[in-house]
C-alpha cells in the first residue's frame, strides 16, 4: 500500500512537495478492528486549514504523517463481528490505499444507491453543509433572492437547487470560469450567473439583482463578502460557510469597508461548521435523497485518477480546477 504524508506546513500556497507518497506495509487488522481498501478519496478545502499547527475545530495534521479526510472503501478482513468483507463503508481515513479502522469510526454505505463519491459530496459532508447552512443559518424564507459564491463547487452547486426547491424568487451564482457560469445556468437551473474574474463583484452583482439580495451564503469571502453586504436588503441574512480567497493568504487580507451596513440594514452574519449540525443529518438525507432520486436535484464530480495524483487534486481544487466535487479514485470495487 501507499500513503500520502505531511512533508512540511506550508507557507501561502503548498506545492507538489508539501506532500510525500510513501510505500507502507498493508496492516492486518487486531482484534476489533478491519482493513478497509480504500476507492475514491475527498479532498476538500478546510484540509488547508489542517496543515497550520494549531488550535482549531479539527486537529492539525502531524508532519511526516498521512494525511486525513473522507473515504469510501471496502471491507476487505475483519476481526470484528460488526462489518464483513465486502461491506463499503464512509470513513476519515483517506490520503492511503488502506486503512486500519474501529468499524465504530466507519458508517455503511450502499454501494448500489449512488455512485460511491456521492457520499463525500452531495449526500455528504458537502451536501449537509448546503443544506444547514441556506435552511438553518441563513433561515431561507419563500420569496428570498439568493446569492452564492463559489457556485460551481460541491457545497455552492447544492446551494443553488436547494434555494430554487424551496422557494427562493431568484437565485444568483458567481464562480471562476464560462464553463462553470453555464453549467449553473443551464444544468443546475440558477436564474443569472457570472465570472467573478470579469470585472469587479459588485459591479457584476449589481447588474444581476438591481433589487438587492435577502440572503448571501458566502465560500468565498474577500471582495465577495464586501460585494455581497453591500447589495443586501434589510434584515439581509449571511451564511459565513467558507473563505477559500484567504486561505493561503501568508498575511490577514484587508476586511469589507462597508460594515456599517450591517447596522443601517439590520444584517445577520453567522459563521457556522456542519460538525454542529448532524441532527438535521436525518432530514437532510431523506429530502436530498429524495429529491436526487427524482431527478430534481443532480450533481457534478471531477475524478482524478490514482492516489499518486490526489495531491494535484487538492492543489486544483483550490485553484478552481474542478466543476462540482473534486474526488480522487482509487481503486475499482
Ligand atoms: P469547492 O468544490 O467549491 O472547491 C473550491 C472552489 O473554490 C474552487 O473550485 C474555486 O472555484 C473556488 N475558489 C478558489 N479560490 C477562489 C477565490 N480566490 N475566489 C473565489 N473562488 C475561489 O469546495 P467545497 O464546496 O468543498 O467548499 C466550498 C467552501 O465551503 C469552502 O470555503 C470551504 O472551506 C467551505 N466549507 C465549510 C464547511 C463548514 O462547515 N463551514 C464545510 C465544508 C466546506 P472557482 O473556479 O469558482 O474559483
Amino acid at each position: 500500500g501507499r500513503e500520502v504524508r505531511l512533508a512540511h506546513r506550508p507557507t501561502g500556497w503548498p506545492t507538489p512537495e508539501t506532500f510525500d507518497l510513501v510505500e507502507t506495509e498493508v496492516p492486518a487488522p487486531g482484534p476489533g478492528q478491519v482493513l478497509v481498501r480504500n476507492l475514491v478519496m475527498s479532498v476538500d478545502p478546510y484540509m488547508r486549514g489542517r496543515m497550520h499547527e494549531g488550535p482549531s475545530y479539527v486537529e492539525p495534521f502531524q508532519v511526516g504523517k498521512a494525511l486525513e479526510g473522507g473515504a469510501v472503501g471496502e471491507v476487505v478482513a475483519s476481526e470484528s463481528d460488526a462489518l464483513r468483507p465486502g461491506d463499503v463503508v464512509l470513513h476519515a481515513l483517506g490520503w492511503r490505499d488502506y486503512a486500519l479502522l474501529d468499524p465504530a469510526r466507519t458508517a455503511k454505505v450502499d454501494p448500489d444507491a449512488a455512485p460511491l463519491g456521492a457520499y463525500l459530496g452531495v449526500l455528504g459532508m458537502p451536501g449537509l453543509t448546503a443544506y444547514a447552512g441556506l435552511l438553518r443559518i441563513a433561515e431561507l424564507r419563500e420569496g428570498d433572492v439568493v446569492f452564492v459564491s463559489g457556485a460551481a463547487g460541491a457545497v455552492g452547486s447544492l446551494v443553488g437547487q436547494l434555494a430554487k426547491l424551496k422557494g427562493a424568487a431568484r437565485v444568483i451564482g458567481s464562480a471562476g470560469s464560462a464553463e462553470k457560469v453555464k453549467f449553473l445556468v443551464e444544468e443546475l437551473g440558477f436564474d443569472t450567473a457570472f465570472n467573478y474574474k470579469d470585472g469587479p463583484v459588485h459591479e457584476q452583482l449589481r447588474k444581476a439583482a438591481p433589487d438587492g439580495i435577502d440572503v448571501y451564503f458566502d465560500n468565498v469571502g474577500g471582495e465577495h463578502l464586501e460585494a455581497a453586504i453591500g447589495a443586501l436588503r434589510t434584515f439581509g441574512r449571511v451564511a459565513a460557510c467558507g473563505m477559500i480567497s484567504m486561505y493561503n493568504a501568508v498575511e490577514p487580507p484587508p476586511g469589507p469597508r462597508n460594515l456599517q451596513n450591517i447596522v443601517r440594514n439590520r444584517l445577520t452574519v453567522r459563521g457556522f461548521i456542519v460538525g454542529d449540525h448532524d441532527d438535521l443529518q436525518e432530514q437532510f438525507l431523506r429530502e436530498v435523497g429524495g429529491w436526487l432520486r427524482e431527478g430534481k436535484i443532480t450533481f457534478r464530480e471531477t475524478v482524478v485518477e490514482g492516489l499518486e495524483n490526489a495531491a494535484d487534486a487538492f492543489l486544483g481544487m483550490m485553484r478552481g480546477q474542478n466543476i462540482g466535487k473534486m474526488v480522487v479514485k482509487l481503486a475499482d470495487r
